[in-house]
């Protein structure tokens, strides 16, 4: 017997159920020990930072795809790792304490302590990670949680150190003098691959001024610039023309790029480069560090013709290109904003001031020094931090970078040989690593790796490879270095290998990237000469983690990754860092494939913001639609397009997951009716099947078998979605719709047939809905069948031999035909119920196997094959003809309104010297009288309308057992219980058929008197 299912899932409540079996049962253990022997299959998981205290739907969306390909390779017995990892260490972290802790600048953060700073950050992560973890399990993801990695560990740390020592022993690291983005609140520059995250660039309105500077040579003449970043122009030393265009001057003596200004006219008009030389009075000569500059005019080939007036106004201090021109000019660079954005002392009475308060009291500086020509707002996208969300300036600044140029060629090598899904991302890392710059390791922050750089001034730079380096050529006691990480670390000075001087370490942290970057080479033993248990648990990670540090024949068994996933920003972060990491190291790809995916938006297609208050957070979701039914959504999604994810969108997978239940209930029922006994070996392939439903039922659950392990094969979890949607339609509006005369009769053939289709298409699903699939499982086998494995995660894949193509054909065809009727019957009006005495089908050849289940379905007593008659109307399918056609449209349209068109077969038309494909018109048949005509796809169906005396009363007898039969479940009666019946007496011509009543109604007498049906058990 199978047990009784509820009329519905209660998702929620059945998953906690799930995760207390396999916890009980010890699921998880027992799959990876009977997987241990199997091919290797390597997945690395990319971090998560762990800041947030409780789990994101969009973390959610990742980490359904691993598990979801980790359980398909498991089910298919490969030996796998499922180590989750964290991101512990970084701004995300810095700035969540500095929040808690109400702490604004870095001087706070110093006044505070950073022991005392690092430790909250430590209890950030600790928190963060059991929220994050538990928030997983409940998703379903099965990972070995307490064995994971945290990048903050001493090792993780020694990992990289061991990297940069490397790097620098090649020539590849070096300080950079330049300008870059910068962050003031953070007081740290950010790197390339942080700019390109989302939500970097914001729509802003910024002041717009154009601003005169008058010319020291000609009296009465001056430059007209253009900036939106006003606190810059005290920094001026250049302005910049472009030498080929041409400039004119105003009658008021401005002078400005004609293309900018074509309606004026000019009193005179030169060359850029006649410009080129002349000095002018610098904005802010009133100030000192201005008034001791030359400021001139510069050509630049850049100057841009499309915005404003064609002279740009040049600061080397505030800006990338402007301290490349500073370079090639050797223009003087004047840095006016200290680390926080604010102006250093020697600016006047500017200092201290924010670049952005700066701003009104410039403006208003300029204006009365008659230098303002207009002020007014500017709209445009402009980058902010990824972190605190400030607005950037460009500060010049000494950053540590890693050098790109050699690597270029080997990662792109690289890159060659990984397999991208969808390919385009593969594309966009080419496109990333061809343009990329220098790697800007440094930030000047505080829980971070510290760079383990000890720069002499003899000049030698000193890099430490590890932590006994660092303690065997420390020069005063070590022992009170409780983490390798500030402050403890700093206290640490070395000797300088070349000149035996003491020397410190640079105060800078190292890149978040780096930490995530190392990950396929510090969780794997590279190197490492022994496997320490526990190793990976040093440092800050210690208590956290179980992790082992492996040996190297560990990281030579599992590297490289066979698969990595991640949404496509990580294409320049992770993946990025990765890869670099990993070329650097080995030469080679640390993946083979990935798998990428766009970005979640909510249902309408808005960002996700917290302050519009339309995010979603895991735990909701678990509650109110449930893990699987998230699953599914994030599984339904074409990697290649954003998700629209809520709770809209989950009511309609509820929907469709009510399908499947009520498939698998209606087999329960029907199966406990007759004592069904599954039979666990069907599962390999059931014997004897002969009625042609049942046999297509097998070669089309065949086809599931094989369309989702193609899909699973090649990443795509939507084709897997499609392949079992479509499949669960067939089931349900097919299959046990035609056969439900035979479940009703108790037909034991029938029963195995949907058992067997039904638990297939459960095990390929139990990837993506892994609690439903295990529950049905428990159901349909586990209980019913001694020998079946206790989960349907243990029972691996299913095999199944290729499906019978054409018998799946012929049935689609069938298909099509009872839908064609249907559609037929239902234009004509004739009801469901009435019977009828003819279809005739032109277009396609049914065998009469198949003819038999037409006739039944569309309740017809006879199905011709042949020609239909019928007056064809065909009109033009405007949006697809309308672009191929353009002004031969009309002739087309006149042609076919005219019925001047042959028909080709197939349904192809010519009509005005054009041949139509099917999809480019619309065919409408109207049968002669007394006919209802529908047609679709080549195929053209005719139903005869005409009732006579007897279908008529067919009709009634339909109406009656209906009528009895809702009567019956009104009554509460079992599927077997008999009854005794009475129908009204002008009702009595309906015993002519009362064999056909009886069997129906499962009743034991039957007679007609009274003026209505009544019943009662038998
Ligand atoms: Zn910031
Ligand atoms: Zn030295």
């Amino acid at each position: 017997m199978f047990a009784r299912l509820p009329d519905k899932p209660d998702h929620d409540a059945l998953e906690r159920a799930i995760l207390e079996l396999w916890d009980r049962e010890q699921t998880f253990s027992r799959l990876r020990e009977q997987n241990a022997g199997g091919p290797r299959f390597s997945f690395v998981d990319g971090p998560v930072t762990a800041n947030r205290m409780v789990l994101g739907v969009h973390t959610a969306w990742g980490r359904t795809l691993k598990d979801v390909f980790q359980r398909y390779k498991a089910l298919r017995g490969h030996h796998q790792r499922y180590q989750n990892g964290f991101d512990c260490q970084g701004l995300w972290i810095e700035v969540g304490v500095e929040r808690q802790l109400g702490l604004n600048s870095k001087r706070e953060i110093e006044e505070y302590g950073l022991a005392e700073f690092a430790r909250r950050c430590r209890e950030v992560v600790v928190k963060s990670s059991g929220a994050l973890t538990d928030g997983s399990i409940r998703l379903g993801q099965w990972m070995d949680w307490g064995n994971d990695y945290f990048t903050f560990s001493d090792t993780n740390i020694e990992y990289i150190w061991r990297f940069l020592k490397l790097m620098h022993e090649r020539g590849r690291v070096y300080m950079g003098h330049r300008s870059t983005e910068w962050c003031p609140r953070c007081g740290t520059s950010l790197s390339q691959h942080e700019l390109t995250q989302s939500g970097v660039y914001q729509d802003r309105a910024d002041p717009s001024l154009t601003v005169r500077f008058p010319l020291t040579d000609r009296s009465g003449e001056s430059l007209v610039i253009w900036t939106t970043t006003p606190w810059t122009l005290p920094a001026n030393v250049a302005a910049a023309v472009h030498p080929e265009e041409r400039y004119g001057r105003r009658e008021n003596g401005e002078w400005v790029m004609v293309a900018r200004f074509p309606d004026e006219t000019f009193a005179e008009v030169v060359r850029g480069s006649e410009l080129v030389g002349l000095r002018y009075e610098g904005p802010f000569d009133t100030l000192p560090p201005g008034s001791e500059v030359e400021h001139r005019v510069i050509p630049w080939d850049e100057v841009s013709v499309e915005e404003g007036t064609g002279i740009v106004h040049i600061a080397p201090g505030c800006g990338g290109e402007d301290f490349e021109l500073a370079r090639v000019h050797d223009l003087p660079i004047l840095t006016p904003v200290d680390e926080a954005g604010r102006f250093y002392d020697d600016y006047g009475w500017l200092h201290g001031t924010s670049t952005g308060d700066a701003a009104d009291q410039i403006v208003g500086d300029l204006a009365e020094r008659g230098l303002l020509v207009h002020a007014g707002l500017y709209e445009h996208r402009y980058p902010h931090c990824w972190r605190c969300d400030t607005p950037l300036i460009f500060r010049i600044s000494d950053d540590w970078f890693l050098s790109v140029e050699e690597l270029r060629g080997p990662l792109l090598d690289a890159n060659a040989t990984v397999e991208w899904t969808p390919a385009y991302m593969g594309k966009r890392m080419d496109d990333w690593l061809r343009n990329m710059g220098d790697w800007n390791i440094s930030r000047r922050r505080y829980y971070g790796l510290p760079l383990p750089f000890y720069p002499c001034g003899c000049g030698q730079l000193n890099v430490v490879g590890s932590k006994a380096e660092l303690l065997e050529r420390a020069t005063g006691p070590v022992d009170e270095l409780e983490e390798l990480r500030r402050p403890w670390v700093d206290a640490i000075r070395i000797r300088c290998e070349a000149c035996g001087d003491e020397v410190e370490r640079i105060a800078e942290v190292g890149d978040v990237w780096l930490d995530a970057g190392i990950v396929p080479f510090s969780t794997l033993g590279w190197e490492s000469l022994e496997y320490v248990r526990e190793g990976y648990a040093t440092g800050a990670a210690r208590g956290l983690t179980r992790a082992d540090l492996p040996d190297h024949a560990t990281w030579e068994e599992w590297f490289p990754a066979d698969w990595v996933s991640e949404m496509r920003e990580q294409i320049r972060l992770w993946f990025y860092s990765q890869l670099f990491m990993s070329v650097a190291l080995t030469g080679r790809a640390p993946f083979r494939r990935v798998l990428g995916y766009e970005k979640m938006l909510d249902e309408t297609g808005r960002e996700m913001h917290s302050s519009w208050g339309n995010t979603i957070d895991a735990p909701d979701a678990f509650a109110r639609m449930g893990a699987d039914v998230m699953r599914w959504q994030f599984c339904a999604q074409p990697p290649d397009r954003n998700l629209l994810f809520g709770f809209g969108p989950a009511h309609e997978i509820q929907r469709k997951l009510l399908r499947l239940w009520h498939s698998v209930t209606f087999l329960t029922q029907y199966g406990n009716v007759e004592s069904f006994a599954p039979s666990y070996a069907d599962l390999d392939g059931v014997e004897d099947v002969s009625a042609p439903l049942d046999r297509w039922l097998v070669e089309r659950t065949r086809l599931l078998v094989e369309e989702a392990t193609g899909a699973y094969e090649r990443w795509l979890t939507v084709d897997v979605i499609r392949a079992f949607e479509s499949f669960l339609d067939d089931l349900s509006n097919w299959y046990i719709r035609c056969s439900r005369r035979r479940f009703w009769e108790g037909d034991e053939a029938a029963l195995r047939v949907l058992w067997h289709a039904t638990v297939q298409s459960l095990r390929v699903i139990a990837p993506v809905l892994p609690f439903l699939a295990e529950h049905l499982w428990q159901v349909l086998v586990r209980e019913p069948c001694p020998d079946a494995p206790d989960s349907v995660f243990l029972a691996g894949w299913p095999t199944a031999s290729a499906p019978d193509g054409d018998g799946l054909a012929a049935m689609a065809d069938a298909r099509r035909i009872v839908d064609l009727g249907r559609i037929a019957r239902s234009a004509s009006g004739v009801k469901l119920r009435q019977p009828l005495a003819r279809l005739v089908v032109e277009g396609a050849s049914p065998t009469d196997d198949l003819v038999a289940i037409v006739r039944d379905e569309l309740r017809v007593k006879d199905v011709e094959l042949g020609h239909v008659e019928a007056e064809l109307v065909v009109k033009p399918n405007l949006p697809v003809l309308g672009p191929k056609l353009g002004k031969d449209l009309g002739a087309v349209r006149a042609a076919l309104a005219a019925g001047e068109f042959d028909d080709l077969g197939a349904g192809r038309f010519r009509a005005a010297g054009h041949e139509l494909a099917p999809d480019e018109v619309l065919v409408e048949r109207s049968g002669r009288d007394g006919w209802a005509i529908a047609s679709a796809d080549g195929v053209t169906v005719a139903l005869d309308t005409a009732v006579d005396e007897a279908l008529g009363r067919e009709a009634r007898v339909y109406e009656l057992i209906h009528r009895v039969n809702t009567m019956r479940k009104e009554a509460d009666l079992a599927l077997t219980d008999r009854i005794t019946l009475t129908i009204p007496s002008r009702d009595a011509d309906l015993l002519e058929h009362a064999d056909w009543i009886t069997a129906e109604t499962l009743a034991t007498s039957l007679e007609a008197g009274g003026e209505d049906v009544a019943l009662a058990k038998a």
